[in-house]
């Protein structure tokens, strides 16, 4: 049941233990898809996601829009040489980010407000989202990826579930604020040569996924709230740290990840 929530969301304290345990959020709504063990081990503080140069350097170009590049800089000492020059990945970062600055639609999609924080009810929980882009009438979300290539025959948007993430942040703005705003990707690439597209979400993709939300919600919950076991999906880095084998599988279940439920 969706019940009133006190706890205060700061820009300091959203990715807080506990605004995790009394929010839900687009990434843990993810976790919960992906695997809900690993999901709950994350919301109980069990399991760290280890954090990759290739994450960092997305994180770096992240602040850089956010305007805290200086912030990160000094919370992260391991992206500068020992003769405090960027190493050569951040070096890479700082053209990409000089690459999309170059382009003057990159940057108007990206002039909104930045990091702003909403929170409302939906399917039974209290969300919170944070938007990278929040302009007079659209939503943006900055993505610097790999390539823009599709993954295993489909858009990246849908492989990584972008599309998801910006349903959910269209219906939580307009349910805090009453107004339904277009939604768009901002994605560059850390490739040598960095690409950059705008991609526009349709309604009706987003109205699709926000449904599928819907009906994903209530086990997610139970599970969440302990009324579900959690299902080990067998095949994630928290479930191998984790696994005790109790008894042989079947050859043809080898490797693939286990949707019990
Ligand atoms: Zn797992």
């Amino acid at each position: 049941m969706a019940k009133h929530i006190t706890y205060k969301l700061t820009a300091k304290n959203y990715y807080s233990p506990e605004a995790n345990q009394a929010y839900m959020s687009v990434s843990q709504f993810k976790d919960f898809l992906n695997c809900e063990a690993q999901a709950m081990a994350k919301i109980n503080g069990d399991y760290e996601q280890p954090m990759t140069t290739a994450l960092l350097v997305g994180s770096y170009v992240d602040a850089h829009f956010e305007g805290t590049l200086d912030v990160f800089k000094a919370q992260h000492p391991e992206i500068f040489k020992r003769d405090g020059a960027l190493r050569s990945d951040y070096e890479h970062a700082d053209e990409i980010i000089k690459r999309v600055e170059a382009d003057k639609l990159f940057i108007k999609y990206m002039s909104g407000e930045k990091q702003k924080i909403f929170t409302a009810e939906l399917f039974g929980a209290s969300w919170k989202i944070k938007i990278d882009s929040l302009l007079p009438d659209k939503i943006v979300d900055l993505k610097c990826m790999r390539s823009l290539e599709p993954v295993m025959g489909v858009s990246f948007i849908r492989h990584w579930k972008y599309d998801i993430q910006l349903a959910i942040y269209q219906e939580i703005y307009y349910l805090a604020t009453g107004k339904r705003f277009e939604t768009f990707i901002a994605a560059c690439t850390k490739e040598a040569v960095p690409n950059l597209e705008i991609i526009r979400i349709p309604q009706w993709r987003l109205d699709e996924c926000l449904e599928e939300t819907r009906k994903q919600m209530p086990h997610i919950l139970a599970v969440k709230n302990k009324n579900y076991p959690a299902c080990r999906c067998s095949v994630c880095e928290y479930c191998r740290q984790t696994k005790k084998l109790t008894e042989p599988i079947d050859f043809e279940d080898v490797g693939f990840k286990n949707e019990e439920v």
